[in-house]
């Protein structure tokens, strides 16, 4: 049992997002008359007496009681996220993959079905593909961006449409507009993965979307210190599955919710900063003579543009390219570089690189990733906050070899 505890965070609501992320969901005055959010690590919390056991088990009382039903310092993370997303509410988690797999858990039963994008996050396609069918739960996958497709998989027991937008590594944009008047017409719920957005340049809620799931473990944490999740929305939706979070127990712990808290203080000005950057990056590669092709959701030449330009503020740290060559001149270009660092993820300080085909897809078949449209020579480029001078220096240099 847990209650929800009150309402005493400082009123953010005539802030901006700069702001907000500094300063909103937590009280003004904190313990010790600490300036930062002080990390209380303690799995339990007592009572003073018994009248207090009562005030909070029959009158719902605010109260702590246990860690794994909540903690103060978990409880601000949640609120800060939940105000930056424009959220009534939402759970934190140990990882942007629990976020997923336990809202989707939360909201299916046995005899349901839900409906995915292909080119959702690998581990979100593997779990409703294998995973949810041990379940007796349905899955269909459907090709990005053909919502004629879309629409004709819900079925009468369609609970849900998932997908990401950006998405990855193509960064294709879902018409947010467009999915919410399926969904509605045919009254399913719709789950965003806004990870490579961020609330600062979408905000899928304002569209009607139901849920947003957010990896904290990139931009929002934004060091590349920390694995956490999130899942934010209405109330009803969001407590359902905090209380499903509860019993699955994987609960963060205070100490993470701290850091990403100081992250998300400089999140606003590093993704700022991330969107001009990549921008620039983006257009560099797209007019240089080794370079076959960007893709970049700002650049006027990717497909989706248009729909980009007007759900969100800015495209985001991202960058996907691809190179002419083989599979060879693609390594010696990845063994050249001296700034980006090989690696996967996104969302940090730093710029990482990555090649699809030799890592997140290395068990596939040639053939395979081909369909999947992960070439030998496609690379995707998560910009940190370094001089765009010295990353666009590093990469010419890397793409003379
Ligand atoms: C990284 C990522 C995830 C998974 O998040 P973790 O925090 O690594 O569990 C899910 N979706 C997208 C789009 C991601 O980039």
């Amino acid at each position: 049992m847990a209650k929800k505890i009150g309402k005493t965070k400082v009123d953010s609501s005539r802030w901006s997002i700069a702001t907000r992320a500094i300063h909103s969901g937590e009280p003004r005055r904190k313990y010790a008359d600490s300036l930062m959010t002080p990390i209380v690590q303690t799995s339990t919390f007592t009572f003073k007496d018994s009248k207090h056991i009562e005030n909070y088990t029959k009158k719902g009382m605010e109260h702590f009681e246990y860690g794994r039903y909540g903690n103060p310092t978990a409880q601000i993370a949640e609120r800060r996220l939940a105000d930056l997303e424009g959220a009534e509410d939402c759970v934190v988690f140990t990882s942007g993959m629990s976020a997923i797999t336990t809202t989707i858990l939360t909201l299916v039963r046995s005899g349901d079905h839900i409906v995915i994008t292909d080119d959702s996050y690998k581990k979100t396609l593997e779990f409703c593909k294998s995973y949810l069918k041990q379940f007796g739960i349905g899955c269909t996958i459907v090709p990005f961006g053909d919502y004629w497709v879309l629409e004709r998989a819900i079925r009468k027991n369609t609970r849900l449409i998932f997908s990401e937008s950006p998405t990855n590594p193509y960064l294709n944009i879902f018409d947010l507009v467009k999915l919410k008047k399926i969904a509605k017409k045919h009254n399913v719920l719709t789950l965003i993965d806004s990870t490579f957005a961020t609330p600062f340049n979408q905000r899928p809620l304002e569209f009607g979307i139901d849920l947003v799931l957010q990896s904290a473990t990139k931009y929002l944490g934004g060091h590349n210190d920390i694995l956490a999740g999130a899942v934010l929305g209405k109330e009803k939706l969001v407590e359902r599955i905090r209380d499903l979070h509860k019993s699955m127990g994987g609960l963060i712990d205070p100490h993470c919710c701290y850091l990403l808290l100081r992250g998300l203080k400089t999140f606003p000005l590093r993704v700022e900063r991330q969107n001009e950057t990549a921008l620039k990056v983006a257009e560099f590669l797209e007019g240089h003579p080794r370079v076959k092709k960007v893709y970049y959701p700002f650049l006027k030449s990717h497909r989706h543009y248009k729909v980009a330009i007007e759900q969100m503020t800015g495209g985001g740290g991202v960058v996907t390219f691809e190179m002419k060559g083989t599979l060879g001149d693609a390594k010696r270009f990845l063994d050249a570089l001296k700034l980006c660092y090989i690696g996967p993820s996104l969302g940090g300080v730093e710029t990482l690189i990555t090649h699809p085909a030799l890592v997140s897809y290395y068990d596939y078949t040639r053939k395979q990733r081909y369909k999947l449209g992960i070439t030998d020579t496609l690379f995707r480029l998560a910009v940190g906050i370094e001089d765009v001078g010295d990353l666009i220096d590093d990469l010419a240099q890397a793409l003379r070899k």
